[in-house]
């Protein structure tokens, strides 16, 4: 009897280990959190030869600095020449005037999770002076998040009043931080080659053993290669090199959604004398990096964001766009329409239109770019048939997801991050091959711990009547869960479990799909569900009543 009574005592802690246990597998198997904390560490013996990293942007930056953990060379192929200037380096990019032809966003809106953040500080020793010298902002990661016009709770209270940091940069100055840190501190192991990679060599038993390189001067070069990492960007020059290397076409393999987002960015350089008077909360000069953002909710029509951030080099960047907005938006009058056109329940704040207001005297000197983001996809490599055992892709050459949400980067930090968990796990003999299938246990890694991202988005982009879905998924695919989603997000300006849960997700830490359904969140979704409709039925019962006495009244003075 009484050892019943204990194991029924138990039943809580086993429950809450149960909880722990599952959670700690999902955030090691699903997420990439554990692989970015785990960041930073050189292998004692490193792998004989060269991993080829093909193209050097975000994705292809922070692969070559993680395999330089792991080999005894690494060398970054690029086909921009402009990447190995001085410039594309520079301490003060905005005062550059160069954009990059390959990447559509290279003048737009740029946010950094503190996902990305973290995975940074770990392979960078001292970021946070390496930002300081480039101007960068390193802050609470705090987005000045709004749905229907109201902020979301920060979690302030769990970190002493404040948040964990992130960086500000623009996309001009996180790229050239990276190439600075990467090809800078790390020279002596890693080279950058100006070329376009066209194709594989194929060695022998399905290894690559080098790829072709048009050079400059128009000849193809051989560069050897223990292993080969796609980090071409939409490009995805992957599959043309697999298409003809082994004859399968990744395309086959390709996951395709059209959410049609459509940015404009406005980006005003703010004089001392103008910020002076701009009404920010603060102030201008103590504004960490965002200023003010809001998302629209798709189940009232609203389709259209923004997001109003500041950058390096007292640079302001207005981002207005959303779903099917193709028509660009450049004036400081269109932004004002298209904020108040997002759908809220609290007004837009009086000084946000102040502020635009004031932007007008700079207006004709303000710089815009209009993009449209394309199809999301993603390349299920992992299904791939005949896959060479040291071929693997990071970045956007794998998936695109809609940018909305800031994730980009960090998928490719993440999709990195999983490379050097498999490589730390990984024995190669000296001189010897990686293991065979190599390749299939990277993709697979890859393709599970970004499948959150993914599915998130989509979700998102699936509740946008003018989305295009996947072949074979009607738009209402997850329609529950969206809803209970939307339950969230409206709690979340009001609760602060639930906000600080939202922050994490939003941030990419430590977070698992698991924690949407932990009890506690489950109740509360509950309750201001069951307050909602009580609300709703008080506000139906009383104008019923009001009528119904408006109608005794009137009839009694009839009478
Ligand atoms: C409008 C917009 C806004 C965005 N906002 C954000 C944001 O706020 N936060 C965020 O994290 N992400 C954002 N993203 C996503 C982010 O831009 C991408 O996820 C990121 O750039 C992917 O990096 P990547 O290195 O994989 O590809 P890319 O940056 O596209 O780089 C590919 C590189 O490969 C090179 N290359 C191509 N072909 C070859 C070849 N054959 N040989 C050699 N080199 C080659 C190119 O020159 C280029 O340097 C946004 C995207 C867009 C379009």
């Amino acid at each position: 009897m009484a050892s019943s009574l204990l194991f029924v005592a138990f039943i809580p802690v086993i429950l809450v280990l149960v909880w722990k246990a599952y959670r700690y597998h999902l955030l090691r198997s699903v997420t990439g959190y554990l692989d970015v904390l785990n960041l930073g560490h050189e292998r004692c013996t490193k792998i004989q030869g060269t991993a080829v990293v093909c193209g050097g942007s975000i994705a292809g930056l922070l692969t070559a600095r993680i395999c330089r953990d792991h080999f005894t060379s690494v060398i970054i192929v690029e086909a921009e020449e402009w990447t190995s200037s001085p410039e594309a380096r520079r301490k003060m990019p905005q005062t550059s005037n160069h954009t990059r032809s390959r990447i559509s966003q290279y003048d737009s809106l740029q946010v950094c999770l503190r996902l990305l953040y973290l995975g940074l500080h770990r392979l960078f020793p001292g970021l946070a002076e390496e930002c300081a010298n480039s101007g960068i902002a390193v802050a609470p990661a705090d987005y000045k998040t709004h749905f229907w016009g109201l902020p979301l709770i920060m979690p302030y209270h769990l970190h002493s009043g404040t948040l964990p940091n992130t960086m500000f940069a623009s996309r001009q100055a996180l790229e050239t931080l990276l190439r600075r840190l990467t090809l800078g501190r790390y020279a002596r192991d890693i080279r950058q080659v100006i070329g376009i990679v066209t194709g594989l060599r194929m060695g022998e038993d399905g290894y690559v053993d080098g790829v072709k390189v048009r050079m400059k001067d128009g000849k193809v070069d051989c560069v050897d290669a223990k292993l080969v990492i796609d980090c071409t960007g939409p490009a995805a020059a992957g599959r043309r090199w697999l298409r003809r290397a082994v004859g399968v076409d990744p395309n086959d393999f390709k996951d395709t959604l059209d959410p049609k987002i459509y940015y404009t960015t406005t980006r005003f350089v703010i004089t001392q004398d103008l910020g002076a008077r701009l009404p920010i909360p603060g102030g201008w000069d103590a504004v960490g990096g965002h200023i003010h953002v809001m998302f629209p909710d798709a189940a009232r029509n609203g389709r259209g964001f923004l997001s109003i951030i500041k950058a390096e080099g007292n640079q302001l960047f207005i981002c207005c766009g959303g779903w099917a907005m193709d028509r660009p938006i450049y004036s400081i009058e269109d932004i004002k329409t298209h904020t108040l056109e997002i759908p809220v329940d609290a007004p837009v704040p009086r000084w946000v239109l102040d502020m635009l207001d004031l932007l007008k005297e700079i207006e004709k000197d303000s710089h815009h770019s209009f993009v449209c983001v394309g199809p999301s996809y993603k390349f299920n490599y992992e299904q791939f048939p005949s896959l060479p055992h040291n071929f693997i892709a990071v970045g956007d050459s794998v998936s695109r997801v809609n940018s909305i949400f800031g994730q980009g980067c960090s998928k490719a930090l993440v999709g990195a991050a999983a490379l050097n968990t498999l490589l730390h796990k990984t024995t190669v003999p000296l001189h010897g091959h990686l293991p065979v299938n190599f390749s299939y246990t990277f993709f697979e890694r890859q393709a599970r711990k970004t499948r959150a991202i993914w599915n998130s988005t989509k979700a998102a982009d699936y509740s946008q009547p003018t989305t295009t879905p996947m072949t074979g998924e009607p738009l209402d695919l997850g329609l529950r869960w969206r809803k209970y989603r939307r339950q969230i997000t409206r709690l979340a300006v009001k609760d602060i479990v639930v906000g600080e849960l939202l922050w994490r997700n939003n941030m990419m830490v430590d977070i698992t799909s698991l924690d949407f359904y932990h009890p506690k969140i489950v109740a509360k979704v509950v309750w201001n569900i069951a307050v909602e409709k009580a609300q709703e039925m008080l506000l139906v019962l009383s104008s019923l009543s009001i009528g119904f006495l408006k109608t005794v009244v009137s009839s009694s003075l009839q009478a």
